[in-house]
């Protein structure tokens, strides 16, 4: 019999299920519809019926446990707590309803968290004690590995960069507040900068025939490589906030390793080269030279599945 834990990626929309063994390897995949369930109850059976089927193809498979990766996931708790994009309202105990219903042990954790152990079990942190993962998506999520260990906190809520308020009275973020980091460093927060720009001069751009509704970061890297001012003005900015996010991180954690992952951080090296630069620029000299951004070495498409995983194969071994 081949060990599996079955990672599970809750989405909004969709959840996905991946087979995974000790290297990493997804040895089956299969999915079902989140939104459909109104209630977390009716999701866990179903979570339960559909791991079953995708079991019955392969007998010589064996699952040791559930690792979930979910929005407003706490890890101390095994909840999902106040999720806006999810069905299930208040705290939903997932883990011990997930664990009552297959008989199997389950663990939660949040996105980013789940990166950052993804990362430290199948990718490119195997072996570092001390890093930080950046998911620069729609917002930015972040895990803080400190000593091998994510941190969660007090609450489980701990670690989340992207709410940090870099700019006081600055842009309005989804947490009620105003300036925090994602609101700028991220594929939105790109996007507000070039609006922004756009609306502060005549320059000319490809960006401003477009409506702004319609302008994604991808065409902005588009530009930006193509030689639009705006474009490469604001992909610079965004480089610069993200330095200033990971010089303000290195102060507490000190980590060897800062990896990039996500939408964003697929513009390569048009990203990573300037946040590299302004980081070594902006960090407190004491730490100049101690840390090394790159890109996550998760495969994207994956990265959810492997990281949910990871939570229960971080403690088998
Ligand atoms: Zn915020």
């Amino acid at each position: 019999m081949k060990e599996v834990v079955a990672g599970v990626d809750i989405g909004g929309t969709n959840t996905k299920i991946g087979f995974v063994d000790a290297q990493g390897a997804i040895l089956a995949e299969g999915g079902l519809p989140t939104a459909d369930y109104e209630l977390a109850e009716h999701f866990v059976t179903a979570l339960d019926s559909k791991i079953r089927e995708m079991m019955t193809g392969h007998k010589d498979l064996k699952i040791i446990g559930i690792g979930i990766g979910a929005p407003n996931a706490n890890f101390n708790k095994g909840t999902i707590e106040l999720a806006t994009n999810l069905n299930w309202k208040g705290i939903v105990p997932l883990v011990e309803m997930t664990e009552r219903q297959t008989g199997l042990k389950a663990r939660i954790t949040n996105d980013a968290n789940a990166a950052a152990l993804g990362e430290m079990i199948f990718g490119a942190a195997k072996g570092v004690k001390d890093f930080i993962i950046l998911t620069l998506g729609t917002g930015l999520g972040s895990g803080i590995v400190i000593d091998g260990e994510v941190v969660c906190g007090h609450t489980g809520f701990a670690g989340e960069l992207g709410h940090m308020i870099m700019v006081e009275g600055g842009r309005e973020c989804g947490c009620g507040r105003r300036g925090c980091l994602e609101t700028y460093a991220s594929a939105t927060g790109l996007v507000r900068t070039v609006l922004e720009l756009l609306s502060d001069s005549r320059e000319e751009s490809v960006l401003r025939d477009m409506k702004s509704s319609e302008i994604t970061s991808r065409m902005v890297s588009e530009a930006a490589a193509a030689g639009d001012d705006i474009a490469v003005e604001a992909l610079d900015r965004t480089a610069h906030m993200i330095a200033l996010g990971i010089a303000n991180s290195v102060i507490f954690s000190s980590p060897e390793k800062i990896f990039l992952f996500g939408g964003l951080a697929q513009a390569g090296a048009a990203i990573i080269e300037p946040v590299r630069k302004y980081a070594d620029e902006l960090v407190q000299p004491i730490f100049r030279g101690t840390f090394t951004v790159m890109p996550s070495g998760l495969p994207e498409a994956r990265a959810a599945i492997l990281g949910a995983s990871a939570l229960i194969w971080k403690d088998a071994n």
